[in-house]
């Protein structure tokens, strides 16, 4: 194959007509402060005091295990039942909380205060406690709030609010760069820094960064590529900052990463045969990568069950480069505008769900009878044992899938639980099989 020309051709994109049945019932979703799981790896001085109750730390512990060896870098400050005239106390425990903390981990740069739905918690300013708190400690030490309330939409709305949240902390740069938004695991946005090198896009700047003094700069020469398609309110303000957003498909699979960094290439005038140089034989072999996947996968059915926001181009991918079909694309949220280019890539008559009803989409699932559904932990155990494969959607996003180099890690977590039931399925008729 000449990868040159297939790398040039650009994907035609048209506005989605595809209909969306909007629900509105119970959900089953894991809250916010679930990001801080991924997001204290992410930014290395950085600490999560969750202001909650004994049902937020229980989450955060079972979500991301007990350290006993490290110094964790998140924490829980349990507020207890307390009326209104409690509150002052409470501002007055947070702050010697606080100071406890800093004083035994100098290393901390960036405290987020993050906020949970329980009412008691609800009723704390805590926005004010960070600017009180910032006054104390700055310079050494930064600190904002954000809600991981799962009164929000879903888990990854977590990551959301806390880089929306860092967004005004950001430098000012008059300076023409592009800025990737969204957290990646570190081998990921190295691979696609060294791209963009290649490609002549820069400078490239990654947020959230690294460190807690490496906020990238951002102004109205700045051009956003989001790596996740959660980001609707970190986008919001960075768009009030001067910043605009490049539409592409989510760098998910051979194609979606292809279309990602051709949104930059545009915006670069970056010359095609440049573009080809660089991408089609990572292209090509990441293609290469899935046809073992694609073999297993083709022609199977999956249902998605609203959980991460990564459904649309998730299906996109399994759909287009697994050759699978969609029973059924539920999200917890469709950002349109932020997902126009993934949705125009989906199969004309794809049933499309925006919110939940759970029940509802439960007797949807088993009348579908997929042969793989995505799903939130708490649906996936009562499915598994009524026979159903499935594939818990939050591993997506614990696990580094962007970019060319994961396309094949991407696929092998939809192609495991098939072999998975396969195995069962064969060790229920001879159980000696899989013994
Ligand atoms: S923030 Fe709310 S939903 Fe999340 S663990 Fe705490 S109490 Fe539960």
């Amino acid at each position: 194959m000449n990868h040159r020309a297939f790398a040039i051709q650009p994907v035609a994109v048209e506005p989605c007509e595809l209909p969306v049945v909007h629900e509105r019932g119970q959900r089953e979703v894991f809250c916010g402060l679930t990001g801080i799981v991924w997001l204290h790896r992410k930014i290395q001085d950085a600490f999560f005091l969750v202001v909650g109750s004994r049902t937020c730390a229980h989450l955060l512990q079972s979500a991301a295990g007990v350290m006993i060896f490290a110094e964790p870098r998140f924490a829980t400050a349990i507020i207890d039942d307390r009326d209104l005239a409690g509150l002052a106390d409470a501002n007055d425990e947070l702050d010697r909380v606080v100071a406890q903390l800093l004083a035994r981990r100098p290393d901390i740069k960036l405290l987020f205060l993050v906020g949970s739905c329980p009412s008691e918690v609800i009723k704390l300013d805590l926005q004010r406690a960070a600017e009180r708190l910032s006054r104390t400690y700055l310079p050494q030490v930064r600190v904002l709030n954000y809600s991981g309330s799962g009164i929000e939409t879903t888990f990854t709305q977590g990551e959301d609010a806390c880089l929306a949240a860092l967004v005004p902390e950001l430098p000012v740069t008059s300076g023409r760069q592009l800025l990737v938004v969204g957290a990646l695991a570190d081998i990921v946005e190295d691979q696609f820094a060294r791209l963009f090198e290649e490609l002549g896009v820069g400078p490239v700047r990654f947020l959230p960064a690294r460190r807690a003094g490496q906020l990238p700069p951002v102004g109205a020469e700045t051009r956003v590529l989001l790596a996740q398609p959660f980001l609707a309110d970190t986008m919001k303000a960075l768009a009030a900052r001067g910043a605009r957003h490049l539409p592409a498909p989510f760098p998910l699979g051979a194609e979606g990463t292809t279309e990602w960094l051709r949104a930059a290439a545009a915006e670069w005038g970056v010359p095609a045969t440049r573009f080809a140089n660089a991408v089609g034989p990572r292209r090509e072999r990441a293609a290469r990568s899935l046809a073992g996947a694609r073999q297993r996968l083709a022609g199977r059915r999956v249902f998605f069950f609203p959980d991460s926001q990564l459904e649309i181009p998730l299906a996109r991918f399994l759909h287009r480069e697994l050759g699978m079909k969609l029973a059924e694309v539920g999200t917890p949220y469709l950002h349109r505008a932020h997902l126009a280019p993934d949705l125009a890539m989906l199969p004309p008559g794809t049933t499309l769900v925006e919110g939940q009803d759970v029940e509802r989409q439960l007797d949807r699932c088993r009348a579908a009878a997929p042969d793989l559904v995505v799903c939130g932990l708490g649906l996936a155990n009562p499915l598994e044992a009524e026979g159903l494969a499935t594939k818990w959607s939050i591993e997506l996003v614990f696990t580094p899938i962007h970019g060319f180099e994961q396309a094949a890690d991407l696929a092998a977590l939809f192609t495991r639980p098939l072999h998975r039931r396969a195995l069962l399925s064969r060790g229920a008729a001879a159980p000696e099989a899989i013994a």
